[in-house]
């Protein structure tokens, strides 16, 4: 029997959820997380079974995207098992794509089984080809094991794009050797605004703020771009470069609302919905996934979470302050 789709009160239908499937890195971005982070409560987060059977629950319910994300998701133990649950329903033809965005550490290891899973497309986080640039930005990150991974990922079959935070005087000077870096390996890069989340100490996100606006710009001044229809209903607007034949994507929280045509839900690793990235609103799914071996609790709660998704985010530094801060960090919702 095919069940209502999951459709919000501003007629916006659902259909492509992200999972955190742990809040742990073995990096640690200044703008993720801070250096002395503490992690949940191994006993907290959703087993690998449970986040089986709440993606499962999902897909029976409409989602056709589904994107793996965390913290680190491959550095979670046994993750392959619950990618291997998840390539079933891809095999099914009940889920049109499922991926992965990670910092790429790990994927010498898994690139290959991810695409043995049904993966094809992943997301691999890259702001600077500096190593010195990469050591001071992911702290305990080591820049040639990324390469690698990148390199594997491609051998392996899948298809990579990286994602770039922009950030004011630490990546600029890097626009196009990042263009080029990416156009030669037959990669689409997309640009990501430095959104305020969690308590990070003495970072200062008014002064990192680089606006993709004035972006784009200099990006024009060499390239020429043309705009693609808006085709993923999610943040990024792509452009396609002439002189290379990349696409470059900018995601902007910030200088535009994309909340419109919002597709999509978060569920974090210990099974809490945010039905939107940029407000702290969230309902448990967790106790519904557990009080019964029905999923029929948890099927309600998700339908009532989706009820209350909201219009939009509030993120606002056109005041010249960080308005609509929230003490989230980006690795408890996975971005
Ligand atoms: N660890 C994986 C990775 O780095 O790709 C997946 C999780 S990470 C939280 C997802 C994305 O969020 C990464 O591309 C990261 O650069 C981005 N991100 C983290 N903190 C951010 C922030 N404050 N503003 C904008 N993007 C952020
Ligand atoms: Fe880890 Fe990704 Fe956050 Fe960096 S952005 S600390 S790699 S979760």
């Amino acid at each position: 029997m095919t069940r209502p789709p999951l459709v919000d009160t501003f007629r916006r239908t659902i259909s492509y959820l992200r999972v955190s499937v742990t809040d742990r890195c073995d990096f640690r971005c200044v703008y993720c997380m801070s250096e002395a982070m503490e992690f949940l409560p191994k006993r907290d987060l959703l087993t690998l079974e449970e986040l089986d059977r709440l993606c499962s629950a999902f897909i029976e319910l409409g989602i056709t995207k589904l994107r793996i994300t965390g913290g680190e998701p491959l550095v979670r133990r046994n993750i392959m098992q619950f990618f291997n649950a998840m390539g079933h329903h891809v095999e099914s033809g009940a889920l049109k794509e499922l991926t992965v965005t990670t910092n790429g550490s790990q994927l010498e290891r898994f690139a290959g089984d991810l695409y043995a899973a049904g993966v094809r497309r992943i997301n691999v986080s890259l702001d600077t080809l500096d190593e010195d640039k990469f050591k001071a930005i992911t702290r305990w990150g080591r820049f040639a094991q990324v390469m690698r991974g990148i390199d594997a990922a491609q051998a392996a079959g899948l298809k990579v794009k990286i994602n770039t935070v922009a950030l004011k005087g630490v990546n600029e000077d890097e626009l196009f050797a990042l263009a080029e870096f990416c156009a030669a390996r037959g990669m689409d890069q997309t640009w990501i605004e430095v959104m305020p989340m969690g308590d990070l100490g003495n970072e200062n996100r008014l002064d990192q703020y680089w606006s993709l606006d004035d972006l784009r710009a200099t990006l024009a001044q060499e390239y020429t771009l043309t705009d693609l229809p808006d085709s993923t209903g999610g943040p990024a607007h792509y452009v396609r470069v002439g002189e290379t034949g990349q696409r470059i994507g900018f995601i902007t929280p910030l200088s535009h609302k994309f909340c419109e045509s919002c597709n999509r839900v978060r569920v974090t690793c210990t099974g809490e919905i945010y039905t939107c990235l940029g407000q702290e609103g969230h309902l448990d799914l967790r106790g519904p996934l557990r009080s019964s071996e029905s999923n029929e609790p948890l099927e309600r709660a998700i339908r009532k979470a989706i009820l209350l998704k909201p219009e939009g985010h509030d993120f606002d530094y056109s005041r010249g302050t960080v308005g609509g801060q929230i003490s989230r960090h980006m690795n408890h919702t996975g971005g």
